[in-house]
Order: C-alpha cells, then structure tokens, then sequence
C-alpha cells in the first residue's frame, strides 16, 4: 500500500532568514501552510542564502534570524511530525543544483524577471549589482526542483519566477533526458489567498516601513500599536462618519474579526455611533486572541532552544535524502555520475 506521503501532492516553499515575523507573514503565506500541512506532503525551507542575496554585507545574525523564523513557525502551528522544515544552507545539494541551472539559464531571462528591476530600483541603500542577486531565481529553481514539487504556494506577484522555475526545467529536461525521460516536472503556482494587510501607517506592512505588529508582540504592545494606527481620513470628529473600507483598521477587522463584529463595525462607523478608539480595541481583541496561543507555543521552544535544533536537524536529515536521490540523477542524466565507468574506448572492445 502507498505511504500517504506518497499519495499526497508535494509542495514547496520557503521564506528569507530575516528574523522574527509579523503579521503580514502569517497571512501572506504561513496561515495557508498551517493549512496545508495534512493536505499536501509539505517541504519548508528557512532560506539563508537568499537573504544573503541582498544583505551580504553583515552575515552576523543569519544563523539567530533563522531560528527566530522556526520559533514563528511552530509558534503559528508548523508540526514536524506533519511537516518538514529545514534550513536551506544545511542542505548544500542546493547549491549544486543552482551551479548547474546556471550554466543553463540564459541571461536574458533573469534580467527580465519584474522583480530583479524594481529591487534594483527600489533598494538604494545596498549594491544589488552582484552575480548573487541576478541569480538568484536560478536558486529558488534549484530548491523547489531538488524535491521535484508539484505546487509551489505563491501570491500573485511569484507567478513570474514559477514560470521561470519551469522554464528551466524543460531546459534541463531537453538537454539531459535521463534514460530517455524528464528528470523534472514542471511545477505549477499554487495561488493563495494573501489578503491586503496594511500596517499602522496604512501602508503595506514591512520591517522596513516600522510599521508592523509582531507575532511576538505582548498584548499591551499590540493594543498601544493599535491606538495609533491610522484611520479613515473623513473621521476627523467623533461625530464624523467613516468608511471602514477605506480605513485600514476596517481592512484589519475585514482579516481578523467575526461577522458580528464585522456588522457593528459597518453600522457603527457609517453612522457615527462608535468612537475609531472603541472599534481599534475590538480589533485588537480579535489579534490578541490569535496571538496569545501562539506566544505560548513559542514558549516552549524558548525556554528549550535546543528542541527547535533538533526540529532543523531532523528536518535537514529527511530533506537531505531526497535531494541526495535528486542528484544523482541529474549526475547521471548529465554524465557526471560518482560511479565508476570503464573508459569508453576500452568499453568499445
Ligand atoms: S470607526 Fe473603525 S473603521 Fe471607522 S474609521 Fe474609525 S477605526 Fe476606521
């Protein structure tokens, strides 16, 4: 009888090493893995090396960044009994697998990607006119095809570098079938639902905007950051009628609250009849809740940090056998396998 892991659909995803997450990440990506978990044989990989893509300069915190990001994933429900998770830097076959796709991968590709231009325009403050960073597709090609994923769990914004991932495998596969057969299939872009989640000042929430509520962040923290979010511009008086659709604590409640919440909202704000105070406390209600049971699991790995080691290690283990078994096929397929080979001339006799 097949395993279920068997049976089951794979997919793969990851996230940069960049420390503790916010809330932003929780609903654009790690609620939906949460989710995913017993539906899908699921691979989520800590990417190191593509933080260090644009932030090379200082690797001092890479390694604490990366269990920071674990601690939020248990915190949010990962399970690795349910899941794998792995830091991507403790699996080097990656690496390997990156140096061949780039021998591949034309040039022209990459530099089409839509966000390799808007990155480089965007972010001043760092040379992104490194090898690493153009190439960096090409490594997010070789981590979702080492375990050769059938979804990747992408926001609209990714489609492009799937595509790309696919692209590149059809080049391999057309370059080097292996026994006449693709070694890769082609994934396909899982799209995922990655509600708009502004931060306190109204715009999208990030790290380099300071305008985001951590995962972590206690309860009085949460309700202060609250207090000073910004809210629908035309409610400058008590007595002023708001929009909650267009006032990002509206867009918080539209995430976070229940549909009798979600009605005294509409009713209260359009008429006047709650106070922006009164309504910013029952969203931070509804966030505390979701917080609270979090924070407590990311307890137990606190007060344990060498659990969550473990987690990583066992994690690399199970992710390191497959990629082992996806290399020495693209070995063979490529005619560079470890095994030995009589010279072809004397084979010939
Ligand atoms: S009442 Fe609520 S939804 Fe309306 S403007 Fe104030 S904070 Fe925003």
């Amino acid at each position: 009888m097949p395993s279920s892991s068997q049976t089951r659909k794979r997919v793969l995803s990851g996230m940069r090493s960049t420390g503790k997450l916010h809330l932003g990440n929780y609903v654009g990506a790690l609620d939906n893995w949460v989710r995913m978990q017993d539906q899908y044989e699921c691979f989520f990989f800590i990417a190191d090396w593509h933080a260090l893509t644009t932030d090379y300069a200082d690797t001092s915190r890479v390694k604490e960044n990366s269990v920071e990001v674990l601690l939020d994933w248990l915190a949010a429900g990962l399970d690795p009994d349910r899941c794998t998770m792995f830091i991507q830097s403790h699996v080097p076959q990656h690496a390997e697998l990156h140096l061949l796709f780039s021998m591949i991968t034309p040039l022209g590709w990459l530099e089409r990607v839509p966000t390799y231009k808007e990155q480089r325009e965007n972010i001043k403050d760092r040379d992104l006119g490194t090898y690493g960073f153009l190439g960096y597709p090409v490594l997010q090609a070789a981590d979702i095809l080492m375990y050769k994923g059938d979804f990747v769990p992408v926001g609209e914004d990714q489609v492009p570098h799937v595509e790309l991932t696919r692209e590149i495998a059809r080049r391999f596969n057309q370059f080097y079938p292996l026994n006449g057969t693709p070694v890769f299939p082609e994934p396909q872009p899982l799209l995922t639902p990655a509600p708009k989640l502004p931060g306190t000042d109204g715009r999208k929430m990030s790290k380099s905007y300071d305008n985001t509520i951590m995962l972590t962040d206690p309860e009085p923290v949460v309700r202060q950051k609250l207090k000073t979010m910004v809210t629908d511009p035309a409610r400058i008086r008590r007595s002023d009628p708001g929009n909650p659709d267009l006032c990002p604590v509206g867009d918080l409640h539209k995430i976070f609250s229940d549909a009798g919440t979600m009605a005294k909202v509409n009713e209260g704000c359009r008429s006047a009849g709650i106070g922006c105070i009164e309504c910013k406390s029952w969203v931070a209600d509804a966030l505390v809740n979701i917080l609270n049971p979090m924070q407590e699991r990311r307890k137990k790995y606190e007060d344990n940090p060498r659990l969550a080691w473990d987690i990583l290690e066992a994690g690399s283990a199970k992710a390191g056998q497959v990629a082992d078994a996806t290399m020495s096929e693209v070995r063979e397929a490529m005619g560079m396998s470890l095994e030995y080979a009589p010279p072809k001339s004397s084979a010939a006799k």
